[in-house]
């Protein structure tokens, strides 16, 4: 089965609503590609002037968090109806910053997946580990526990339209790629454990992406990887770079 590739940047605290907007404008040009999906991820002040900047484009919107209840007394927090009705499409969740910085457990991933497919979202799940797990030899029994706890209670008919990205921590914004290698070998073993949960039909549909210093010299080798079916990209998706990415196939 041959999977649609995902480039989707992740903003993070970057860009102001007006920068936001001057940054789609310089990448216009440059990420039409009709054989990927191209997605922006922006922080919540920036979805409303992203929607807008991107009408009639390619490109897809995207937040990089959600709360997961419906509404409430949680002061400066996100909700799913308010990403929903602002057009948000995809969301990320779990990314190792808001598990660093935020408390974002497995536990809370999982209630926030669960969340996001009541709503109708395209949920983009992160998980990766830490070097001390990668030296301790323990990778993939921590993705695997990680991803067993995160799709807790969602079918396979769900999780297929999932997207699952495999970030190593250690190379998040550190400029240190994991070999294509291992992130073939981790991405293959993602599937294994979907395959595991749900049969192979799924497993071939779900699409899993690498993260973690995607930049435009590394990810042709990356993205031409058999398990790899797209990238979620930091620093890079700040620049032109993120371009190369989306047209990966000659760059
Ligand atoms: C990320 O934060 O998801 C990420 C992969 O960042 P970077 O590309 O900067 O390593």
């Amino acid at each position: 089965m041959s999977r649609r590739k995902i480039i989707a940047g992740n903003w993070k605290m970057n860009q102001t609503p007006s920068e936001a907007v001057e940054l789609v404008k310089t990448l216009a040009p440059l990420v039409q590609n009709p054989d990927v999906d191209v997605v922006y991820c922006v922080p919540a002040i920036d979805i409303i002037p992203v929607r807008e900047a991107i009408k009639g484009s390619n490109v897809r919107l995207g937040a990089e968090n959600v709360h997961f209840e419906d509404k409430g007394a949680f002061t400066g927090e996100i909700s799913p109806k308010m990403l929903k009705d602002a057009g948000v499409e995809y969301v990320i969740i779990g990314h190792s910053e808001r598990r660093q910085y935020f408390g974002e457990t497995d536990q809370t991933v999982n209630k926030k997946l669960l969340k996001l497919i009541e709503y109708g979202f395209r949920p983009i799940v992160c998980c990766g580990e830490t070097l001390e797990q990668r030296e301790a030899g323990i990778t993939m029994d921590w993705i695997n526990m990680q991803i067993k706890i995160a799709f807790s209670g969602v079918s396979a008919q769900q999780a297929k339209d999932v997207v699952i990205a495999y970030e190593p921590i250690w190379a998040i914004g550190t400029g240190k790629t994991a070999t294509t290698g291992q992130a073939e070998e981790i991405c293959g073993g993602i599937r294994r454990t979907i395959a595991g949960l749900y049969g192979e039909a799924t497993a071939e549909a779900i699409r899993i992406q690498y993260g973690g210093s995607m930049n435009a010299a590394n990810c042709k080798e990356l993205l031409s990887q058999a398990n790899i079916d797209g990238g979620l990209i930091g620093g890079a998706s700040l620049k032109p770079d993120f371009g190369t990415i989306v047209h990966y196939q000659k760059a």
